[in-house]
């Protein structure tokens, strides 16, 4: 029986999990669980899979979330402090980050230092803090196992590979809502065109990274940190249809790509099972219901988010941080109606220009380079008007 946290599963990829979970009971059972603001689901969560720790992101809800599990057995905690004590429970063997953003980092990194193996769905962490989770994934002898799609992609596509052996690793992006969308309209979308993601279902901000296509730049850092490979050797592929999820070329001329409905069910329950497979209910491949399956280079001119993330790759060093930092204020501020579309790129921008990149040798000062880029872009957009 494997013993997990989920920390955020009221979130898209925490409630897939739980199906996962709730689907095999004699291989998985819930040690702990966290949440954000969504109690009501939380609660439910907490009935159906009886955590011995519920904790949720803020101190303050703690009493309402007791009053709705009135009894209920189990400890429930809150703030940062709940966070850790969920993702380093004792009987706890894998960890799932499914936070959303660098909100994940604490709980993350305090999970490796526990033991813990993780399954990794938050990117943020390693976009932010990339050598250092991999430094301490090694010296606590933990697994890291990717739930991205791509990443699992490439994890599945490498089995029994030697890492000399490959030339390149190629992520697949769908384009989003707007491959199509000539960029001089994308000044006029709104919030509910930039959620309409043509093949995936997921939280609403990496709806909008999809959308801006900063969700591809995000995974190739989290890429280039997950298979130790540089940045030049990691090319992005529109490939508009979602069926291959990424794929590896090696130095023989040979490729190896993983394919599959995308359904977020199958990615997760491989890094929950690795090694072995189970079954998730993900609908099964025709591919003779494609007429083709296209690629093509992205366009950096429009998607100009993508452009941004590899001028950060590039200055690295804290750039990253403050990039990541920056486009979680601009993507919310968006979400609220308070900036446009493209707006979103520029708050980015400007807050890059601003910044001096320099080394980071603790998570301690990834969070400080956050906070920094969090208040620089959100004076940038307190400036804007959408
Ligand atoms: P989501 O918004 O649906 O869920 C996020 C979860 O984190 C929720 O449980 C929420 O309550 C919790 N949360 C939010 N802010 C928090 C905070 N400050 N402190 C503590 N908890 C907080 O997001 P999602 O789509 O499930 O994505 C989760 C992560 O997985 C992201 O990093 C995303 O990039 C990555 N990811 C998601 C998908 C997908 O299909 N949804 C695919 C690949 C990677
Ligand atoms: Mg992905």
């Amino acid at each position: 029986m494997k013993h997990l946290s989920i920390l955020g599963s009221t979130g898209s990829i925490g409630v897939s999990t739980l199906e996962i979970v709730a689907a095999h009971p004699d291989r998985f059972c819930i040690a702990a669980m966290t949440a954000g603001k969504n109690l009501e689901l939380f609660a439910r969560q907490i009935r159906q899979f009886s955590p011995r720790i519920a904790a949720v992101a803020s101190a303050d809800d703690i009493p309402r979330l007791r009053e709705m599990c009135s009894g209920i057995t189990v400890e429930i905690r809150g703030g940062v402090e709940g966070l850790i004590a969920a993702a380093t429970a004792d009987e706890t063997d894998m960890v799932v980050a499914a936070i959303v953003g660098a909100a994940g980092l604490v709980p993350t990194a305090a999970a490796i230092r526990a033991g813990k193996d993780i399954a990794l769905a938050n990117k943020e962490t390693l976009v932010t803090a990339g050598h250092l989770f991999m430094e301490m994934v090694a010296e606590f002898g933990v697994k890291l196992y990717p739930v991205d799609s791509e990443h699992s992609a490439v994890f599945q596509s490498i089995e029994g590979h030697r890492s000399q052996d490959i030339s390149k690793i190629i992520l697949t992006a769908s384009g989003g809502p707007f491959l199509n969308t000539p960029a001089g309209q994308l000044a006029g979308v709104t919030v509910r065109d930039a959620l309409n993601h043509p093949n995936w279902s997921m939280g609403r901000k990496i709806s909008i990274d999809s959308a801006t296509m900063m969700n591809k730049g995000l995974e190739v850092l989290e890429a280039r940190w997950l298979f130790d490979t540089p940045v030049d050797k990691i090319d992005v592929n529109i490939h508009p249809q979602s069926i291959i999820h990424s794929m590896v070329e090696y130095i023989d001329g040979c490729v190896i790509a993983q394919l599959g409905s995308p359904d977020m069910k199958a990615p997760i329950a491989y890094a929950l099972s690795y090694p072995e497979r189970v079954a998730t209910g993900v609908k099964p491949l025709d591919l003779t219901a494609f007429s083709g399956l296209t690629f093509y280079k992205p366009d950096l001119a429009k998607f100009r988010c993508l452009s941004l993330a590899y001028q950060a790759i590039n200055a690295g060093e804290s750039m990253p941080a403050v990039m990541n930092a920056a486009n979680e204020i601009a993507v919310e501020t968006f979400l609220a109606g308070g900036i446009g579309f493209v707006q979103i790129a520029e708050v980015i921008e400007r807050t890059m220009a601003g910044h001096q990149a320099h080394a980071l040798k603790s998570i301690d000062e990834v969070l400080l380079a956050d906070s920094w880029g969090r208040e620089q872009a959100r004076n940038i957009c307190g400036g804007l008007h959408n």
